[in-house]
């Protein structure tokens, strides 16, 4: 039996092990996915028994970086964001890849149907990881500008630095509630990846009268399934969507690395929205 796992601090909430549970079911492949609740002072001793016991990871808050030097080979994704999610043991290798992107890339194209290509301006409300592969993937799918706006300004700015020396035309923006509004009225995407929205009375990130229908918008979060942004969005007639499908095709593509076989994508939701008891 091969095991697999998601290391993190905190992780007991996630949802992963009844994805990738049900995906082995499915496919026959005897295999488990476990929790991993390691703290930062552990990595190293949690890495150095790796190859005993495991064939793959995902990796979540706060180890996306610190893992870096934990593996002995990184994806161009990897390269290009500097923070890991999944790692793959390939003949005694440790190889380090990042699905976040193509989960994004693969929520914003089939779920949402954005087409970014062209004259198109993103606004991204965070600037930690999942912001990283954000913007990775905005630039795969050739985005004209990006907007970037954290609590910590310095965040954004250093993220913004990073686009722009790989040729995108990105600017960090002062978290100020009207400047942004003005913002988010001018964009074409609005995504929210900071952890606001998850818990009941967080303030909303900008007025939301900025929003018009026009504006496609994205919330990483996907518990509670509607956030305060989603909602007020729909209310304006936005395409909106919330961060299942992200980590339904991060998670389907961490699958396929791992076993070589085509992730059951459907049984996999299915897990998941079960999971979330909304099935
Ligand atoms: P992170 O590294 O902690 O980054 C979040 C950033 O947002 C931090 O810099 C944080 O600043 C900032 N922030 C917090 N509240 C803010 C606010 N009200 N306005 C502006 N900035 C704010 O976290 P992450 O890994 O990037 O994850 C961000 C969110 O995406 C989380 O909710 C996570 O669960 C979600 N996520 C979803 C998926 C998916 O598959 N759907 C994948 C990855 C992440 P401080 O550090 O100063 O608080």
């Amino acid at each position: 039996m091969k095991t697999y796992g998601l290391i993190g601090y905190p992780v007991k909430h996630s949802l992963s092990p009844a994805m990738h549970n049900a995906a082995f079911k499915r496919c026959g492949i005897e295999a488990e996915y476990k929790l991993f609740e390691v703290e930062p002072e552990r990595l190293r001793e949690f890495f150095s028994h790796f190859r005993e016991s495991l064939s793959g990871i995902n990796v979540t808050i706060p180890h996306k970086e610190a893992t870096l030097e934990y593996v002995d080979n990184r994806s161009e994704a990897v390269e290009e964001i500097g923070a890991l999610n999944t790692v793959v043991l390939e003949n005694d290798v440790l190889v380090g890849h990042n699905t976040d992107v193509t989960g994004f890339i693969g929520a914003l194209v089939d779920d949402l149907g954005f087409e970014a290509a062209g004259a198109k301006r993103a606004v991204i409300f965070g600037a930690g990881g999942a912001s990283r592969a954000v913007a990775a993937g905005l630039k795969r799918l050739e985005i004209k500008e990006i907007f970037l706006t954290d609590i910590d300004g310095e965040k954004a700015a250093v993220l913004a630095e990073g686009l722009i020396k790989q040729g995108l035309a990105a600017a960090a923006i002062e978290f100020d509630k009207r400047a942004l509004g003005e913002l988010v009225y001018s964009a074409d995407l609005v995504v929210n990846a900071t952890p606001c929205g998850m818990k009941a009375g967080d303030p909303p990130l900008f007025d939301p009268k900025y929003l018009k229908k026009e504006t496609s918008v994205f919330d990483l979060i996907y518990n509670p399934a509607e956030t305060p942004l989603i909602r007020d969005a729909r209310k304006v007639g936005c395409s909106a969507s919330n961060g299942l499908g992200m980590l339904l095709y991060q998670g389907a593509e961490a699958f396929e690395l791992w076993t070589g076989e085509k992730a059951p994508v459907d049984i996999m939701k299915e897990a998941l929205l079960k999971a979330l008891g909304r099935s």
